[in-house]
């Protein structure tokens, strides 16, 4: 299995040469290729190779993984899998679509896929994807928590691919009684844990891990994961197999 980060930054202000497009992941294997969100301020080499992807699949409709939000977005003619509530949160709708249940598995080629719910925003409801090739890995770039019980969701993942929003401060807010926002690195490292994955790499990198000086991150993530989970900062470009 292949993964490729062409963007690596959330929805945020501040960019570098590490992470200047938002965030989205490419995921090969033997038969499928497949990317995950395009965002509004998405990597122009995208459009090269655009559709030569079996499927591109949305996490949620916040602009910075659905283009269609801002703007229409006609020069993609792959499938594009989304959730029905992304698919009705905005005007623009791609041309070619798959509405898809969460908790519902299905497949492209050889990935075998389930969205999952996670908390994240009231208005723009928002999934994590599971893959499962000869590996397993759960993309969820935005997220508080998962909704289902972690177990469920996370047991048997071989790389955790998750949001990087803040490394260790608060980002939930609370709403009409309602959480929403971004769950911390330090935390995710904690998950890892407990349910034995030993890989975790961050994306969607938010302004404290963006504009942090980077021996203390390096430092900061040796002392939460204690040399028992693999951590790793994704960078726009960066590819890896597993
Ligand atoms: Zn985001
Ligand atoms: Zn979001």
């Amino acid at each position: 299995m292949i993964l490729r980060f062409p963007g690596t930054r959330g929805e945020i202000e501040e960019s570098s040469r590490r992470h200047t497009y938002n965030a989205s992941l490419v995921v090969q294997t033997p038969k499928a290729s497949v990317l995950i969100d395009l965002g509004e301020k998405y990597d122009p080499a995208l459009e090269d190779v655009l559709n030569g992807f079996d499927a591109l699949l949305i996490t949620h409709a916040h602009p910075d993984h659905y283009i269609w939000t801002k703007k229409d977005a006609s020069m993609v003619k792959i499938p594009v899998y989304l959730t029905r509530e992304t698919f009705d949160y905005s005007k623009n709708k791609p041309r070619k679509y798959r509405i898809i249940d969460a908790g519902k598995s299905f497949s492209v080629q050889d990935l075998h896929i389930t969205a999952h719910k996670v908390l994240h925003s009231f208005r723009c409801p928002a999934v994590c994807y599971k893959m499962k090739g000869l590996k397993q890995i759960v993309y969820a770039p935005d997220l508080i928590d998962t909704q289902e019980d972690k177990q469920k969701v996370l047991a048997g993942t071989d790389v955790l691919i998750a949001d990087g929003s803040s490394l260790n401060i608060n980002m939930v807010r609370r709403r009409n009684g309602k959480l929403f926002g971004h769950t911390q690195v330090k935390t995710m490292i904690g998950w890892c844990k407990k349910y034995r994955i030993p890989r975790l790499i961050i994306t969607h990198c938010g302004k404290q891990i963006v504009t942090m000086d980077r021996d203390l991150l390096s430092k900061k993530i040796m002392e939460y994961s204690q040399d028992e989970i693999d951590v790793a900062i994704a960078v726009d470009g960066l590819c890896i197999k597993i």
